[in-house]
């Protein structure tokens, strides 16, 4: 018997009009690159998505149609998150921070006809252009100026009446959106987001027990849009209706610090780094912001220290949470978020719980893979992380090279070397490229730098794997100090003893100014092995 429930499918237009109805007052804030203050209101954000789906429409963009953007978080990107896609093609974010050549081969393998592009930018379009097949380069800026050859985004959509837009009726398996990993494993792969996987990730983020968006939150995405559609908060806040802060280009921690005060920002996210910039501003300096508002700093991307989590908690009072996604997974897939059990451990145990990557969302699945097949949830054995669910990729975007990424029976393989405990929480011990080796057995690179970023000396650390006639790999490390601080190496190897068995410790621990860092800003440890250990860059 079948259910007799409306076919209604799960668009984004929808999202739109439910902000238009219900939310039209609220505000959308942006800090524009001159550094002023930019307001306007989800009505405004609704004409004017409508206006650039008109404008693109007379371009002659077909629904299917790629339309990149090459942007920093503002109103303008949010207003090409639903606008390009609401008329039925496909939004395809461009990492600003990649190196030229790979962008060159992303726009011509999606074979972007359209690029949208912030005007601080355009000297990076200068670069890959005329190695394209970008027909109109369309350009966000505050003067409304734009080079030869280019239009400025204000005159292009400003002819637009929103209210002759017409929805035409979408389907919610087709593309909505695209976007690359950043290649730390080879070319990079197209992911292609349908709306109905946009939709149903919005509804698993606003969830109480995973990011919990509300209504009543103000949602300053610091994770840029173009890093898997700053883990989709601008779908979801706007699906809730949420106060939306948006950074512009300053990223730095006096600039995030005066808008989480100025704007009594709840909800903010971001990658480890900001938050170590941040903590450091904070230690200096504890009472210089009322950041009271504060509710989430949500981390995700790379693993987050304990050491952050707590230190956030202890000296000033912040909830740090952490979360586990891929480009692959939309990104949501798992979030450290305590279960009531957990109520009558102390706050240390807590803590162990607070910095594993955590339990999936609903409608997320996951199992661990280990060379004699699917691992037990003990907590200790080590494999690969396996997913599937509404909004994980079932394939990449015209690649069938990377067929090996999923499996016969329909999961994706994640690259992630995990454990998972009996009660469901994945703890990440390594990416599998990353993880080392030593005498065939497995060292997990992430517990030994989160345990030395624990070490009142030590700012940042990176622990890889290099060559040994002996054990083929151990483990090395890089430390940064913090500033003024000094510490031995050995006295660095005298503290990991007391969590880890003597042959995890890492034999080298050289001191260095920075940790090279992926576009995503990720420890580039590919960069470290070739450097300390003349070991292929993979
Ligand atoms: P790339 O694989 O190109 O770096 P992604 O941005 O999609 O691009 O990164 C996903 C990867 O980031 C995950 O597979 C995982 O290795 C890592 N990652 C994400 N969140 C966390 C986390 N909370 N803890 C540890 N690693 C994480």
């Amino acid at each position: 018997m079948q259910g007799l429930m409306m076919d209604y499918q799960l668009t984004l237009d929808a999202v739109l009009r439910r902000a238009e109805t219900f939310f039209g007052s609220k505000e959308i804030v942006t800090r524009l690159p001159d550094r002023s203050i930019h307001r306007y209101t989800y009505t405004d954000m609704v004409r004017r998505t409508r206006q650039l789906a008109l404008a693109l429409a007379d371009l002659g963009v077909q629904p299917g149609d790629r339309v990149a953007t090459l942007a920093w978080n503002h109103h303008q990107h949010l207003e090409a998150y639903f606008g390009i896609p609401i008329m039925g093609a496909v939004l395809h974010t461009l990492n600003l921070r990649l190196p030229a050549e790979d962008l060159v081969y992303i726009v011509n393998h999606a074979n972007d006809r359209v690029l949208l592009v912030d005007q601080v930018l355009l000297p990076l379009v200068e670069r890959i252009r005329s190695n394209s097949h970008i027909e109109h380069v369309i350009v966000i800026g505050a003067d409304g100026a734009a080079p030869e050859g280019m239009r400025s985004y204000e005159q292009f959509i400003e002819g637009y009446d929103a209210d002759t837009f017409v929805q035409s009726a979408l389907d919610e398996e087709q593309a909505a959106a695209m976007c690359y990993s950043s290649g730390t494993t080879g070319r990079p792969k197209g992911a292609v987001y349908s709306h109905r996987a946009l939709v149903l990730h919005s509804f698993a983020s606003a969830m109480a027990d995973t990011l919990g968006v509300r209504e009543r939150d103000t949602v300053l995405p610091v994770v840029p849009m173009f890093h898997v559609n700053a883990w989709g908060l601008p779908f979801t806040s706007t699906m809730v209706g949420a106060k939306q802060v948006m950074p512009g280009p300053f990223l730095d921690p006096a600039s995030l610090l005066e808008l989480y005060q100025q704007e009594r920002v709840t909800i903010t996210a971001g990658v480890p780094t900001i938050w170590l910039g941040l903590l450091q501003m904070l230690d200096k300096d504890p009472t210089a912001w009322d950041l009271s508002s504060l509710r989430v700093l949500l981390v995700g991307g790379q693993a987050a220290p304990k050491s952050m989590i707590q230190g956030f908690r202890d000296r000033h009072g912040l909830e740090v949470v952490h979360a586990w996604g891929m480009t692959e997974t939309s990104p949501l897939g798992s979030v450290a978020v305590l279960s009531s059990e957990m109520d009558n451990l102390s706050v240390a145990e807590q803590d162990v719980f607070r910095a594993t990557q955590g339990r999936p969302a609903a409608f997320v699945e996951i199992r661990a893979r280990g060379e004699e097949g699917l691992l037990p949830w003990d907590g200790a054995s080590m494999g690969e992380l396996e997913v599937r669910g509404p909004w994980v990729a079932a394939h990449y975007y015209n690649n069938p090279d990377a067929e090996e990424s999923f499996t016969e029976d329909g999961w994706f393989r994640t690259g992630d070397i995990v454990t998972i405990n009996s009660a469901g929480y994945i703890q990440i011990q390594d990416r599998a490229k990353d993880v080392v080796k030593s005498g065939g057995e497995w060292i997990s690179s992430v517990a030994l730098e989160n345990a030395l970023m624990g070490h009142p000396a030590v700012a940042e650390a990176a622990v890889f794997a290099v060559p040994d006639p002996r054990w083929l790999e151990r483990p090395m490390a890089v430390v940064v100090l913090r500033e003024g601080a000094s510490v031995e190496p050995e006295a660095l190897r005298e503290y990991l003893s007391g969590e880890f068995p003597r042959w995890w410790l890492p034999d080298r621990v050289e001191f260095i100014e920075a940790i090279p860092r992926t576009s995503t800003g990720k420890f580039q440890k590919s960069v470290l092995r070739e450097q300390y250990g003349g070991a292929s860059a993979s």
